[in-house]
């Protein structure tokens, strides 16, 4: 886009923006009341580098940005050595001077702490605050994210740091909330090493079990001769001979994330105290699992995340080292999931703290997104529950390892391709109204997301093709196939507002969780239950009782037997109630044995042929079912939504396939999100008559939505 002047490009954006005579309906925020944050505030925003900008184009940033449309802006994550030059030597003149600048255009300022990024004096005066590798090699500055959490130093540096700023900005005007720190789970070695996080995790060990007595007794320590006498021989999981123990393996991840959150939460508590006019957040980097969610944004104000699909298509590429085509199903639905954990972990609307807006990458170029994607993307957020988006990154850096990550102006600060698409984008959200915006998602499903499950499943797969984040995204995916609501929950969430909880590859099964799981069924709920069901407990020691452990009596069935596959796929027979094509079995079959169950599926071939496959018990008021075999995705999809139609969930039309169809709801009325994922313009039929909420058209009968279009129809 070279080819347009900056007078033209100025020229036509005040043009479009007076003819469109935007209003500035009112939009939910998490903390409405807050003084600074007007109700009406918006977060459609982008993410801003005043630091690498000349101060010389400061007041012509705003100015553009506010004739986009712009309300916000997030700044200073990384510009640690700026407002800290050496140590204890504060500058924050030039970001003062940004915030008026900003401020003066009526754009709000989230300001960002930069622990993600120390400066050089920092790691020169104290080395010793850098991470240690899985391998027990310490990381080198000269990047990001390569210290430690544990570190006392570098937290007492990064709290210092965060209570300046809080100090110097809690009653500037403009400022309206905080991100802490910048991507937590982001790194190629998520996890620290070091001799401070060994003693840091001594110290939680001995908190959390009280006794080495009780210690060696719950990890089973006397295996290998490992039976400890003093906190202070435990190791952390480094290299040795042989496999850790795997209760001491799923600690230290355990430890990890809790380094991590208090970590965050010691800048959080400064925030609060100094600024507790202003929100805070953090973003992570949506369905990364080296951090337990639920713990990391537990005292926030809202869930942020960031969400590149084409960068994700990338990184796809680059794991399948080239081979074969990517497919979109796969990226859009594993989005969408990323979306449902969001708005699940604290029940409300989330905001996306960057959202891609073009070619995107550090060292190679993502795909430009097609025409049509960028708007696209933007509404697959919204309808799943996001109350805002910040678009990364205003401009384009010529410098540094992140020139290739395209914002909304290019390298020569031309109009980027995707510019204009963005812009009518944010003037659609603007006119959705807040009604819209601050209704709840419509779920009557759960699919549950429990990071023990995943990390004793990273410890000891089973099978080496086993992958607990892909099992997930796969039962994820077959019950998205039925465009039933789905939340992503984690094990403690509460489980009554559900008609059906699917747990896929349910590995590790406290005591606790499974009368949770007890209580739901017998209360009328329906559960699925995955193969590996209840096989650990909460100290990943495999359970002294016949499977399925904890929660036997519910499912009415006794695993016979387990067994991993290498070779073959067996087949798969369905019973009449779940009547279809014969199934495979990929990588692993749960032999069942009924007690009192009835058999929905069996086995065709290989050794256990004419055993149970799938199971379906009643219990108190609600049903059971157990999945033996790791389903082929077709199967899968058919299962789940017959079971879901079963228990209650409404019954899902018949879409063609790369439609998303979301519901959002308040009061009496629905607003259904339609988008098409396809390049190609597809019909698809309308059950409910609805008002195209864009254009104030009545839409029925069918609807034809062109490649990578949306609408949103009220209904009702
Ligand atoms: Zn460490």
């Amino acid at each position: 886009m070279g080819g347009i002047s900056r007078r033209h490009f100025l020229n036509g954006t005040l043009v479009a923006i007076g003819a469109a005579g935007l209003r500035h309906p009112l939009w939910a925020l998490a903390k409405t009341n807050l003084a600074g944050v007007a109700p009406e505030q918006l977060l459609l925003g982008v993410d801003y580098y005043p630091d690498q900008t000349p101060e010389t184009l400061w007041e012509e940033d705003a100015r553009m940005m506010a004739d986009f449309g712009i309300t916000n802006v997030r700044i200073a994550e990384f510009a640690w050595g700026l407002m800290e030059p050496s140590e204890a030597k504060f500058d924050f003149g030039w970001l003062r001077r940004s915030v008026d600048i900003l401020h003066k255009h009526n754009i709000g300022v989230i300001l960002g702490t930069p622990s993600a990024a120390p400066p050089p004096w920092l790691t020169a005066k104290y080395p010793d605050v850098v991470e240690v590798n899985a391998q027990g090699e310490p990381l080198h500055p000269g990047g990001r994210r390569f210290t430690c959490p544990t570190n006392k130093t570098y937290r007492r540096l990064s709290n210092a740091i965060a209570t300046e700023m809080a100090r110097t900005f809690a009653d500037t005007p403009g400022i309206i909330g905080w991100q802490i720190d910048n991507e937590l789970t982001l790194s190629p070695s998520p996890r620290c090493y070091c001799n401070f996080c060994r003693a840091g995790f001594q110290e939680w060990l001995r908190a959390k079990y009280g006794s080495l007595e009780n210690l060696n007794q719950k990890w089973g320590t006397v295996f290998w001769s490992q039976t400890y006498t003093d906190f202070a021989q435990i190791p952390v999981p480094l290299p040795s001979g042989g496999d850790p123990n795997p209760g001491l393996a799923l600690d230290y991840d355990r430890y990890q994330s809790f380094a991590n959150v208090s970590f965050q939460n010691e800048q959080l508590d400064i925030l609060r105290k100094t600024c507790p006019r202003h929100f805070v957040t953090t973003n992570n980097v949506g369905l990364v699992d080296y951090i337990d969610m639920h713990d990391l944004y537990e005292k926030l104000d809202f869930v942020s995340f960031d969400n590149y699909p084409g960068f994700f298509e990338m990184l796809l590429h680059e794991q399948a080292k080239g081979g074969g085509p990517i497919s979109w199903d796969y990226i859009t639905s594993t989005i969408a999931m990323g979306h449902d954990l969001g708005r699940s972990l604290q029940r409300k609307p989330f905001m996306i703290m960057e959202e891609q807006s073009g070619k995107a990458g550090q060292r190679t170029f993502s795909p430009q997104p097609e025409k049509g994607q960028l708007r696209l993307w933007t509404y697959q957020a919204v309808a799943h529950g996001a109350m805002g988006l910040n678009y990364f990154r205003w401009d384009t850096a010529t410098f540094g390892a992140e020139q290739y990550w395209h914002g909304l102006l290019n390298h020569d600060r031309s109009k980027s391709p995707g510019f204009e698409e963005i812009r009518q984008a944010l003037k659609e959200l603007k006119a959705l109204g807040p009604e819209v915006l601050r209704s709840q998602y419509a779920s009557e499903a759960a699919v549950v997301y429990d990071y023990d499950c995943g990390w004793a499943a990273q410890i000891q797969p089973a099978h080496p093709s086993l992958n607990y984040m892909a099992q997930v995204t796969s039962w994820y995916t077959a019950l998205s196939a039925g465009h039933t609501g789905i939340d992503v929950i984690v094990p403690g969430a509460d489980l009554a507002p559900y008609k059906i909880v699917v747990a896929p590859l349910p590995y590790v099964l406290s005591e606790a969780q499974a009368e949770r799981i007890r209580n739901f069924v017998r209360n009328g709920g329906t559960f699925v239950g995955g193969f590996r069901l209840g096989a650990k407990n909460e100290f990943s020691q495999i359970v002294r009782t016949p499977l399925p452990g904890p929660i036997r009596d519910v499912m009415g069935v006794t695993v016979e037997d387990y067994v991993p596959i290498y070779s073959g796929k067996p087949g798969v027979k369905f019973s009449a109630a779940l009547a279809g094509p014969d199934g495979e079995c990929g990588i692993w079959a749960d032999i069942l044995q009924t007690s009192g169950a009835e058999v929905l599926a069996t086995y065709t071939s290989g050794g256990h042929a004419g055993k149970p496959a799938v199971t379906r018990n009643s219990f108190g008021k609600g049903k059971a079912i157990y999945i033996g075999p790791d389903l082929d995705g077709a199967s899968l999809a058919r299962v789940l939504r017959n079971l879901a139609t079963s228990a209650g969930v409404q019954a899902p039309v018949e879409l063609p396939s790369g439609i998303e169809v979301t519901v959002r709801q308040a009061g009496g009325k629905r607003w259904v999100f339609v988008l098409n994922h396809k390049p190609e313009t597809q019909t698809i039929p309308l059950p409910h008559p609805g008002t195209d909420l864009l254009t104030g058209q009545s839409r029925s009968g069918s609807l034809e939505l062109r490649g990578y279009g949306v609408q949103v129809l009220q209904i009702g």
